[in-house]
């Protein structure tokens, strides 16, 4: 039976025992992603993506007041940092290939704010569930606009656009390290940027923004962000391993699809745009209830009393009741993607017992 997503877990032990519990973990597994990513891009290694995503706001200039484009269809982590520093979301839809950020909508947003003598300070775009937005038409938009680009690559790890890692695209970008996600620490996140003076200032504010010198010295608000080392060490180990997790992530995606084939009016996630390759993180089926004659909820049920764990897809930020007094500008994509969406069993150590429970329960 397969009663939850199972997850890639290091024995921490095992990890104790090979890896040297020194401050160099956290250098060397940044140098490690740095090497990874490529572009000559800059890591700092924080303790959650939610925290690199609002290091991204403050290193993006975002302050009290200030608007923030966020695309509603993502995790709420995108978006609560917004709030960190006072400013204000702005929600936008998605489109229908990758579930991303609509550039058209994007674009019609940014100019409604400017006519309002309020231009957005940034704009955050999500990857979702480990596939790359439409990221050259959002990028050239940012540029058009002079507007800081944060990417939420957070499940993106290793996920491209035309032979590019996701998590290099943005003025920021951000990686998660949770438990539950392709790469683990345990627990942690990576803010990307452009530039080593950029990543300085993030450490500083990471550390509590203390002054370098002899005494406690502080000019300004910091943070307690900073990775720990034993998450370095557990990141630097699973490094080695991130192209076999993705191999296996996209051999259970080929399965799904397979699987779904026979099935009408069940779609996997994948796009048709072929500069987009996921690196499937989680595997997503849309229900078209009007020819499966079930809704997804239906689905849902069914599963869990054969104990498959699945779940909805994002529920929109602009449907959040935390959010309720914010802008959005958009029509239904989000919005039929949480009602008619479902997350299914995607672990990279998913075995092939489970897969053929799962192929067993629809007969
Ligand atoms: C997991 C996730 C985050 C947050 O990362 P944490 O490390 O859990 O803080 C942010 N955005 C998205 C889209 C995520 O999936």
């Amino acid at each position: 039976m397969v009663s939850k997503i199972h997850l890639s877990q290091p024995n921490v032990e095992e990890l104790l025992s090979t890896v040297s519990f020194k401050d160099a973990n956290v250098l060397n597994f940044e140098n490690a992603l740095e090497n990874y990513l490529g572009f000559d891009k800059k890591v700092v290694a924080l303790n959650s993506g939610t925290a690199a995503m609002h290091i991204a706001l403050i290193l993006a200039g975002v302050q009290k007041e200030d608007f923030v484009i966020c695309q509603s269809f993502t995790f709420v982590a995108s978006a609560n940092p917004i709030l960190y520093q006072r400013a204000t979301p702005i929600f936008v839809d998605s489109e229908i290939e990758t579930w991303s950020i609509c550039p058209l909508l994007l674009e019609e947003t940014i100019k409604k704010c400017i006519v309002l003598n309020k231009k957005p300070k940034a704009i955050i775009v999500n990857c979702n569930y480990g596939m790359p937005p439409k990221i050259a038409a959002i990028i050239s938009i940012a540029k058009r606009y002079d507007i800081k680009l944060i990417e939420d690559a957070a499940s993106a790890l290793g996920a491209s656009y035309r032979d590019r890692k996701c998590g290099t695209f943005g003025d920021f970008s951000i990686l998660s390290f949770n438990e539950n996600k392709i790469l683990t620490t345990l627990g942690g996140g990576a803010l990307i940027c452009k530039s080593g003076q950029d990543k300085k200032r993030a450490i500083y504010l990471a550390t509590q923004a203390k002054e370098m010198c002899n005494y406690y010295q502080h000019l300004e608000i910091g943070y307690n962000y900073r990775m720990d080392k034993l998450s370095a060490a557990v990141g630097l180990s699973e490094l080695k391993n991130i192209g076999q997790y993705i191999h296996t992530r996209r051999k259970i995606h080929l399965f799904y699809t397979a699987f779904f084939q026979a099935i009408k009016g069940i779609t996997v996630f994948n796009t048709s745009d072929i500069n987009c390759v996921s690196n499937h993180w989680l595997i997503c089926i849309v229900v078209n209830e009007k020819i499966t004659g079930f809704s997804k909820e239906d689905l849902r049920l069914q599963l869990e009393k054969d104990n498959i764990e699945s779940r909805p897809l994002w529920k929109p930020m602009h449907l959040q009741p935390v959010f309720k007094d914010c802008t959005y500008y958009g029509a239904s994509v989000a919005e039929d993607l949480f009602r008619d969406g479902l997350c299914l069993p995607s672990g990279s150590n998913l075995t092939a017992n489970d897969l053929v429970t799962i192929h067993n329960f629809s007969k």
